[in-house]
């Protein structure tokens, strides 16, 4: 894991050898769809591992087939919520259920009016208890930032304090903009590329996410 001066504390990049490994296979453009779907389940599998680091634990005693002994269970207090920014969140999910099983799922649409720019959730579905989970936020590419940023207001207003937001490849512009629009945020991130081009494609990036998972381009 490494912490960029650039970004300070609130942004870290998972840069084990095995993401940055499938992260090129990722990338390019030869791989098909169903390996791509594979490679964003793991590669978030990976990431969720480092995102949920600081879970506290509770002691619990465990009778092994020797003796007794003290182990540690996550802390009941923590109730997990993934929640997918639609639609290429989706492709996150299931890594993340395999790492923390009991989490529930939240669906969050966003659009932004064209013409005022003001963000509509035109799909919000959360667990009724949202306010009091431990929310991951999951959406593969940070690009400008404006639908996490929408995204994370709107579960700020529905009462969530403790809010990770999950990426696997983030553009520096949208790092700055999401770090300046919510003070308490943490990111996480597999890569830190170079900029947005002109239609706000991250570069070098890995092309359009929800067209390569779900087959559409
Ligand atoms: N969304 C994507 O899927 N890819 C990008 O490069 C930017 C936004």
């Amino acid at each position: 894991m490494t912490v960029l001066e650039e970004f300070g504390p609130r942004v870290t990049v998972v840069d084990h050898p095995m993401v940055l490994h499938k992260l090129s296979i990722l990338r390019s453009k030869d791989t098909p769809c169903s390996q791509f779907r594979t490679l964003v389940k793991e590669l978030s599998l990976f990431e969720g591992y480092e995102a949920t680091r600081d879970l506290t634990l509770e002691e619990v005693e465990v009778e092994t087939p020797i003796c007794k002994t003290t182990c540690y269970h996550v802390d009941a207090g923590h109730d997990v919520a993934i929640v997918p920014i639609l639609r290429a969140g989706l492709g996150m999910v299931d890594g993340m259920l395999e790492l923390i099983p009991s989490a529930h799922i939240g669906h969050l649409g966003m659009y932004r009016d064209p013409e005022t720019h003001v963000p509509h959730v035109y799909y919000g579905k959360l667990p009724s208890d949202i306010a009091s989970r431990y929310v991951l936020i999951v959406d593969p590419m940070l690009a400008t930032g404006g639908s996490s940023i929408d995204a994370i207001r709107y579960l700020r207003e529905q009462g969530v304090k403790q809010l990770k937001l999950m990426v696997l490849v983030a553009a520096p512009e949208g790092l700055r903009a999401v770090l300046d629009a919510d003070p308490d945020v943490q990111i996480y991130t597999c890569a830190v590329d170079e900029c947005l081009n002109d239609d706000a494609y991250i570069v070098p990036g890995l092309g359009d996410a929800g067209d390569r998972i779900f087959g559409t381009k």
